[in-house]
């Protein structure tokens, strides 16, 4: 039994998640989980390790004994692999190509849903991610879905320079049998395809009021 709340944001990638919990984390005070660097961080070492990330045995093996140490920097999630940060190299090409792969293996989904479980013993956090509501804390009453135009989405990821395959990705991730990315039951859906950051952030802090949040006292 804990105290402590969460707040669930799922999408797609480059849906605004990230931006939107950041922004979250910082005006209320809430441990910011960026849940997408685990699986990462995971890839990042399947791909060090030399395995195919299709290898399902092989990947659960290399699991096995991994060191996966998930902790706070202020109010920002942190992930080490057997004592290494990988920093930059969560988000190179390699890993944006190969993450769908690791993160449909059951066996990785379960290691990392239990350490995005215990971030509620530290305190209030926002989570984000594919199955934060649906999955991790389907108790919350705190969840968002976002959602943004395709082209929009493949744009802000190329504004940013980075190589990321975010239709296939999208396509992996909502096809996979376990914990596919959906619509959380009782999710509210934001498309931010119009909106600028701050607009979307105030249309989260409308939603998150009328799912019952209670901002904390300014
Ligand atoms: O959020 P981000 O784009 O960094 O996530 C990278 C990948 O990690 C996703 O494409 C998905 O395959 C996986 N992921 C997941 N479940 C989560 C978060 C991320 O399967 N909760």
């Amino acid at each position: 039994m804990t105290l402590h709340r969460a707040i669930a944001i799922d999408g797609p990638a480059a849906s605004g998640k990230s931006t939107l919990a950041r922004i979250l984390s910082q005006r209320l005070g809430l441990i910011m989980v960026n849940s997408g660097a685990m699986y990462r961080a995971v890839t990042w070492k399947v791909l060090q390790l030399g395995i195919d990330p299709a290898d399902r045995a092989a990947v659960v093996a290399a699991l096995r004994n991994m060191d996966v140490q998930c902790g706070v920097d202020g109010l920002d999630s942190t992930v080490s692999i057997d004592g290494i940060d990988p920093g930059e190299a969560l988000r190179s090409e390699e890993v944006n190509a190969a993450v769908s792969a690791v993160s449909a293996v059951p066996e990785v989904r379960e290691c990392l849903v239990s350490l995005q479980r215990d971030y509620l013993k530290l305190g209030d956090v926002v989570m984000e991610g594919r199955d934060i509501g649906s999955v991790v804390f389907p108790e919350t009453p705190y969840k968002i879905y976002m959602d943004a135009d395709p082209l929009v989405r493949a744009s802000r990821r190329e504004e940013v320079g980075e190589v990321d395959s975010v239709a296939a990705r999208d396509k992996a991730d909502s096809g996979r049998a376990t914990a596919p990315l959906k619509i959380a039951d009782g999710a509210a859906v934001l498309d931010t395809s119009g909106h600028s950051i701050e607009s979307g952030v105030e249309a989260a802090l409308a939603i998150l009021a009328g799912q019952g949040f209670e901002m904390p006292a300014a």
